[in-house]
Formats: C-alpha cells, structure tokens, sequence
C-alpha cells in the first residue's frame, strides 16, 4: 500500500523545513503542513490518511486521461530499459521523439508541420519567443524585437514567461523582468468589459486596441502576438467571437507572427486535439503545448510551428544556427509517454467524451449562477469556473480578507472534491474521462459548498 510507505507527520516536516512549493505565500503556508496525496486512479487520488477525492483540477489542468494508466508506466518501464536518454543535439535522435513529432505534425492544424520539444509550458514559451525573434531577423527583419501579450495572461514561471504574462499579482516590485521587451493588450474577458459596451463593441475595442499599439510602435519593430486562445489561470475567459480570427488577420497583415499557448487548451480539454482551429478559426504560426501532452505522467512541452517559419530558418547560411535546445529536448521516455497517451486519447475517444460531458458540466454548473455570490459561471466544456461577487447587478468584488474562493474549495475538500481557487474564482479543469455521473457529484458538492459557506 502505498499509503503506508511514510509517517505523515514526518513527511510534513521534511516537507514545510525543506520544499519550496511553486507559488508560496510564506505567511498562510499551513501549519498542519501540506495534503500528502499518495495514489491516483481514474478520477480520484487518496491522500496519506486514505480519504478519496475527485480531482476536478486534473493535477494542474494535466492529467487528461487521469490517473494510474498501467499501459503509460509499462512504455516508460520498457523505454528506461532499452534507451533511457539520448541527446537530440544537431544530429542525435531517438525513435519516439522522431515519431511524437511526426504524429503531432499530422494532428495539428494544416501546415505545422515541426517540432521543437522542452520540458515544461514556460520553457515551451521560451522557444517560442526565441524561435519568433530568430525567424524574424533571419528573414531581414533584425528589428522587430517587441511581443505583444494581454493583461490577465499566465505564460509560465521563467523570467521570461513572467515577463510575457500579466496576471494580477505575478509582477511585483520584487522582480525586474525582461525591460523594453512586452506591451501589454486588455484582457479579452467579457464579463468584466466596460459598462454599456455590447460583445460585439468589446471585440471592435479590443481589435481597434491592437491596431493602434501597432501603429504607435511600428509594425517593422514586432516580432509575435502571443495569446492563450482561451485565457485559463487569468479568469477561465472564452474571447468574444470572431475576436480571435480578427487578431490574427491583423498579425498575417502585419508580418507579427501569432503565437498560441495552448497549454493548457491542447490536447482535449475544449473537446479538440488543438482548440485553436477548431474552436476558435484560427491557424497560428506557433503553438505552444504540454501538460495534456503526456497527461502529467512526465514534463513533456512541444512547439509547433508552420512550414513558413522553418522554411525561413531553415534556409542556407553558413554562419546561422539557432542556437537553442535543452538537454532534454525530445527526451526519449518522455516522449514515448506523449505518443501512447495520444493513443489513449484517440483509441478511447476521449476528445468525444470531453465534448459530450464537457456540454453537460456547462449545463449542470449554469445552474449555480442564481446563487446570490456567484457573478458569473463560465468556460468551455472541461475548462470552468465560477466567479464570486459581492453584487450581482455592480459585479462588486468580495474584498480579499473574505478569502471567499479558498473557503469553498476547503469546503468542497471536505466533501472529497478538489476545485482550484484562484482570485475570485473557483476552477474546474477535469480529466477527460469523467463520466456524467460525476458532472453531477462536482455540480451537487460545489453548489452545496456555495451555499454552506455564503
Ligand atoms: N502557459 C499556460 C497557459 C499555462 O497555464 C501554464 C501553466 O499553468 C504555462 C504556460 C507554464 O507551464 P509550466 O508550468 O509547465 O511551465
């Protein structure tokens, strides 16, 4: 049993004296210490003292075809023994990176049809912006150096996906990241669009918005748009129609690349292998994946970018190398769990699965929005939350201290459901094997939270 390998309580100290978990906030790390989880199966982990919970975050919106897959640990056992690494450098390869990148080719949207591989979302974004300044000077146009992100954005954890991202409370005096590199859009989030603006007038705003900062900058001094198609930890915001599509004409008339970060989108969450197409009509040039990638088995991120990027830096010239790969890069155990997890997803159906309980985790949550506390329940099929105001008619934030979102999914926790609180929100973001059964006990238990809590 796994559960008895350790001695909670001393796990707890090893773990509070010596862990720095991602995102600390020194002052409210538990006294009781840390939930210890220790098994997964399906849906549900079990945590040191073996009480069971439905993990509605799916890890860190990662583990697409959930937990305990034998058939994934089984090609990681087999791939550790035969080759456990190689380098990918120059001239290196190793089966299972040649064959991910040949099946993601085919998957993605028509005409992205390379690979570069990294370890995680935020060194993904790296090789992304890096790969869009290359492209950029190597077709003779040295000067486009700037990135055009949006507020409420999250890019990843590197300085340079700090610097890209903009969430409330991510930059802070503490940190001077990358200067004279990002400028920075509204967010595309339509509950909070300025009073009396209709959908339509916020998407003309927001578009308007774009062509002025490229005017005022200079479209010969951009190198990339980078835009999570649906913004997932800055609000769960589904962009308003047409927005997207219209931000990319912009960027194809502009010569400014678009990069979509479709890490958290990519691989079925909306019901699609990649959301960018076929959710919102556009092809970007680069896009970014990982987490459903490999369902959280093992970092793995991809960067797939379009036959016009690779044909411009691909073109001969004696002195140009784009200097730019991890040790990782292509990982052969990592990548072999990336290719039988896109079995899985597409042997079990799992895109259908998420498309059909998705439609009904929309349905059944839509329910809570007559709930006085909540302003607004939004998202996309395995991709949800629900925000929490003060006032429904002024969309009024609770102040902070009321620490509303923790205090409801602490509430959901003791009734054996994980949800993420982030802000002002509670976040859903399930494996794609999740039954309609259990749409129901995450709707009933979080309604029920709201209730208790409010
Ligand atoms: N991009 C998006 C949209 C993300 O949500 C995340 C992480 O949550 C990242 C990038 C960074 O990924 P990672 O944490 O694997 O570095």
């Amino acid at each position: 049993q796994a559960s008895n390998r350790f001695n909670p309580e001393d796990l707890w100290k090893k773990d509070h004296d010596h862990f720095l978990h991602p995102y600390t906030h020194f002052d409210s790390f538990k006294e009781e210490g840390s939930l210890v989880l220790v098994e997964g199966e399906g849906c549900y982990v079990k945590d040191a003292e073996g009480r069971r919970y439905f993990d509605g975050i799916g890890g860190m919106w990662c583990v697409n075809v959930g937990y305990g897959r034998k058939e994934i640990a089984q090609v990681m056992a087999e791939q550790a023994l035969q080759l456990c690494y190689t380098t990918t450098f120059v001239d290196v390869t190793n089966a299972p990176a040649a064959e991910l990148a040949a099946k993601l080719a085919s998957l993605a949207p028509k005409g992205l049809n390379h690979v570069a591989f990294a370890t995680s979302g935020s060194c993904g974004i790296d090789t992304a912006i890096r790969l869009a300044h290359y492209y950029q000077s190597r077709r003779g146009a040295s000067e486009r150096k700037y990135i055009i992100s949006r507020k409420n954005s999250y890019h990843g954890s590197t300085y340079l996906g700090m610097t890209v991202g903009l969430r409330d409370g991510d930059q802070s005096p503490h940190f001077r990241y990358v200067p004279d590199l990002v400028h920075h859009l509204s967010a595309p989030y339509p509950y909070r669009r300025p009073d009396g603006m209709s959908i339509e007038e916020f998407s003309d705003f927001l578009v308007e918005e774009f062509r002025q900062k490229i005017e005022s900058l200079g479209a010969e001094n951009i190198a990339a748009f980078i835009a999570e198609p649906a913004q997932a930890s800055g609000g769960v915001t589904m962009p308003p129609p047409n927005y997207l599509p219209r931000m990319s004409k912009l960027c194809r008339d502009n010569g400014i690349l678009f990069i979509a970060d479709e890490v958290v989108t990519a691989f079925g969450r909306l019901g699609h292998m990649f959301a960018s197409e076929a959710e919102f009509g556009i092809v970007p040039d680069i896009i970014v994946t990982a987490k459903g990638l490999t369902s959280g088995y093992i970092p793995l991120s991809a960067v797939l970018f379009s036959d016009k990027v690779h044909e411009v830096i691909s073109a001969p010239d004696g002195d140009a190398w784009f200097t730019h790969g991890y040790t990782y890069s292509g990982h052969p155990i990592a990548c072999a769990v990336g290719l039988k997890n896109i079995e899985i997803i597409e042997r079990e159906d799992l895109l259908g699965n998420a498309a059909r309980v998705g439609d009904y985790l929309e349905q059944r949550l839509a329910g809570l929005g007559s709930l006085p506390i909540v302003g607004d329940v939004r998202g996309r099929r395995l991709m949800m939350c629900v925000e929490y105001v003060a006032d429904q008619k002024t969309k009024a934030k609770l102040p902070d201290e009321v620490n509303i979102s923790k205090r409801i999914s602490n509430e959901c926790e003791a009734h054996g459901l994980f949800v993420r609180p982030i802000g002002h929100l509670d976040v859903l973001s399930p494996p794609l094997i999740m039954t309609k059964q259990e749409v129901d006990f995450v709707a009933d238990t979080l309604g029920a939270a709201i209730r208790k809590v409010t």
